[in-house]
């Protein structure tokens, strides 16, 4: 059989369950919901190690944290010597690989070209992201189309991501006609304001926002805006479809107004760890088929190199895809283990039933060092049983215990690099000293462009940095504006 292309689409933020085919009731997603229609859908993908770095060097090494090191974004550890990522096993096997992308660092290890874009931020109400990505995208397509060779493409979508500022079309899309978002006897942002480490940031871009509502219309509308710009590239690559394989997923969800994590991703809540993963391959893989079954993004490597032949798996820790999609198989794992490590250190293990979160030090929303959920009759991971069911979770403290131990052995480690590295996100946005923020303040359409211009671009925000903060003569890490 010849090689096949493969193009792997990761939309940066996007939770499975905001998309119809994963259930969702507004309308974000037609089109990708067309291809889960015609590709296989897995039901039950986790991200295992959140965030956006830790979760791009498991997906594209097969192997997880604890192995490749990478467990924050902006703590700037390296990625264990050794490692070698999908893009460099494809190329040495004569795959063309282009990456269009913004991380830098390790990812753009083994690419032949790594196409950086930057969004338009001349109108500071709105980020046209899905459309930057595809004017750099386009070209490619038509370019890697006529070589002999196949090709491997990665292409990185950031609309879910924050800012959640999508094109007028889509600003109001899933909002109520007779609701205001800066009706003042509301008080579902009221929290979200108040907290220290994002409020500033949240400033920048919604400032007076007191409708949480409101807000998740912003962050599915960029889901909707990104996904009608999916037609155009399927569109580009329709002539080579059948010696194709296309990968939709996304590196972790996001936290919306459902938990104490206020529109980012912290917090190992299934918002943040269940991502959509969609494989579409018209003629080769079933059509419409549903994987129900656990499988995780560090599955992804290992399955991409056997689809395309390879042998050489350089010792990848994930499973084979190929057996559930097959239907030999429902997933690939009974339970997964979770990790995160930017805002917060915590461990999780989620079962079919339950989801366990231990808390590695206390976290800045307070929350209790051990956490216990029963999915089936608490899917929203409301209500903490870890007092009613405390046998069950000291057992499932002690399976993770002993995960992490085996872990260790198996990489050589004496300590947790949770614990070696820690968190470094402690604060972003720019502190306006004086003022108003939450209700009242002056909404962004009605602010002067100077002022709102100064939202962080995400390259500014995803970059590793050490910042010092010359008033305080302390050091900033992490999620810092450059
Ligand atoms: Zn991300």
């Amino acid at each position: 059989m010849q090689r096949p292309n493969i193009v792997l689409i990761a939309l940066d933020t996007q939770r499975a369950d905001h998309l119809g085919c994963y259930g969702y009731s507004k309308a974000t997603s037609p089109f990708i919901d067309s291809i889960a229609r015609r590709g296989v859908l897995f039901e039950r993908c986790y991200a295992p190690n959140i965030p956006t770095h830790p979760s791009f060097t498991t997906m594209l090494s097969g192997k997880e944290a604890m192995t490749h090191n990478i467990v924050n974004i902006g703590g700037g550890a390296p990625i264990a010597e050794g490692i070698r990522l999908l893009p460099e096993i494809l190329k040495k096997q004569g795959y063309a690989t282009v990456a269009v992308d913004s991380m830098g660092r390790h990812f753009s290890r083994g690419f032949d070209e790594y196409i950086p874009y930057t969004w338009d931020r001349s109108d500071p109400r709105v980020l046209r992201k899905a459309e930057a990505v595809n004017a750099k995208a386009l070209p490619v397509i038509q370019r890697l189309s006529k070589q002999e060779e196949p090709f491997f493409l990665f292409i990185h979508y950031w609309d879910p991501h924050t800012p959640y500022l999508p094109p007028p079309a889509y600003r109001r899309k899933f909002y109520p006609k007779d609701r205001d978002p800066y009706d003042p006897e509301n008080h579902s942002m009221d929290e979200a304001w108040t907290w220290e480490p994002f409020k500033w940031y949240f400033h920048d871009w919604m400032p007076g926002v007191t409708d949480a509502e409101y807000v998740v219309n912003l962050y599915d509308g960029e889901t909707a805006y990104m996904d009608h710009h999916l037609r155009t590239i399927f569109a580009e690559l329709a002539p080579q479809l059948q010696d194709t394989l296309v990968i939709i997923t996304a590196d972790h969800g996001e936290i919306l107004n459902e938990q104490l994590g206020y529109f980012d991703h912290h917090g190992l809540y299934e918002g943040n760890v269940h991502v959509p993963l969609i494989f579409y391959w018209p003629g080769t893989m079933p059509r419409g088929k549903r994987v129900p079954g656990f499988v995780q993004n560090l599955d992804l490597a290992p399955t991409m190199l056997e689809l395309a032949g390879i042998l050489d798996h350089d010792r990848m820790e994930g499973l084979s895809l190929l057996p559930p999609i097959f239907g030999l198989r429902d997933g690939n794992y009974d339970e997964v283990y979770l990790s995160e490590a930017t805002w917060e250190l915590k461990r999780g293990l989620r079962t079919q039933r339950w989801k366990f979160i231990n808390s590695l030090e206390p976290d800045r929303h307070g929350r209790p060092m051990q956490e216990l959920f029963d999915l089936q009759s608490d899917p929203q991971e409301q209500r903490n049983v870890v007092a009613q069911y405390s046998d069950l979770a000291q057992g499932l403290a002690s399976r993770l215990d002993t995960w992490v131990a085996r872990r260790l052995a198996e990489t050589g480690r004496k300590v947790d690099p949770l614990q070696t590295q820690g968190i470094c996100g402690t604060k972003i946005g720019t502190p306006r000293p004086g003022e108003l923020i939450g209700a009242g303040a002056t909404p962004l359409h009605e602010r002067k462009q100077a002022q709102a211009a100064t939202i962080p671009a995400p390259e500014a925000l995803q970059a590793p940095n050490e910042v010092t903060d010359e008033a305080k003569g302390v050091k900033l890490h992490g999620y810092v504006k450059r």
